[in-house]
């Protein structure tokens, strides 16, 4: 998804970018696509002397502290990813810095590489790692594989639902930076696959993964020829 979303604010419908194909979302509550920002105002957050960003987001340092050092704020209020499990993630390293790791654990940390998220449209959008753009930024070289098929259990139901997959990969490390897909359980199959970036699989390493079949998740594995570099 080389070019992510256009959105109309208008209607709140979102364009997929990239493919020829564009993906027309008619979205029923334009509200809840156009993005949240924190609502600090009226906190009293200024009295109490806590720095705010521009869009009113607590400013927070690599521990989650405030400018206030004894006030400390993770999650949506500090806008980053505003997911729910990396607001769970950035509490549960407030907790191990205030009062301890668990025994013999050390303290947990927070990476903001690699978070797989899902938007459960139908078919699935899922998504880990950089878009085809942000990677060709990052890395300079980068190879990309891409397949779009129809889906072999829809050869019996008759649907024309097809599944689209691409892998985003720096040339020159052969890790995969990137994987994308939209089609019928993408949140399910993405979820696993980030374990995997997040262990820097090559692509290799991908080549190398005997697949599932038939699934589509199996594609993943059988991506042999670049569609570009
Ligand atoms: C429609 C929608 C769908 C979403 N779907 C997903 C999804 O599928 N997957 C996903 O990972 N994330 C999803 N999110 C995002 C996810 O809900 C948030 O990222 C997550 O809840 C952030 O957790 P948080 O603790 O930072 O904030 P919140 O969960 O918003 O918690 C903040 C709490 O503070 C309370 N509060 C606010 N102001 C005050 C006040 N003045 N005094 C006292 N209490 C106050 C609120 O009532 C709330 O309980 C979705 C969000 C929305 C809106």
């Amino acid at each position: 998804m080389q070019g992510g979303f256009n959105r109309s604010t208008r209607t709140g419908e979102l364009r997929l970018l990239g493919t020829k194909r564009s993906l027309a979302l008619a979205v029923a509550d334009p509200a809840k696509v156009t993005g949240r920002v924190p609502h600090t105002k009226g906190l009293g957050l200024d009295a109490a002397g806590v720095a705010l960003g521009k869009d009113g987001a607590v400013v927070v340092d690599e521990r989650y502290q405030t400018s206030v050092p004894s006030i400390f704020a993770v999650g949506d209020v500090t806008n980053r990813e505003q997911l729910t499990p990396v607001a769970l993630g950035e509490a549960m390293v407030v907790v191990d810095q205030l009062f301890g790791p668990a025994a013999g654990k050390a303290p947990r940390s927070m990476a903001y590489e690699f978070i797989p998220t899902a938007v459960f449209t139908h078919p699935n959008i899922g998504t880990v790692g950089l878009r085809e753009g942000d990677a060709r930024k990052k890395y300079g070289e980068v190879t990309i594989f891409r397949s779009e098929f129809k889906s072999l259990k829809h050869t019996l139901s008759g649907s024309t639902e097809r599944t689209l997959m691409k892998l985003v990969v720096d040339t020159k490390s052969d890790r995969v930076v990137g994987l994308h897909m939209v089609g019928a359980e993408a949140g399910e199959i993405v979820q696993g696959f980030a374990v995997a970036m997040k262990a820097g699989a090559t692509k290799a390493v991908f080549d190398g993964t005997i697949g599932i079949h038939p699934t589509a998740a199996e594609e993943f594995v059988t991506m042999r020829e670049p569609a570009r570099s």
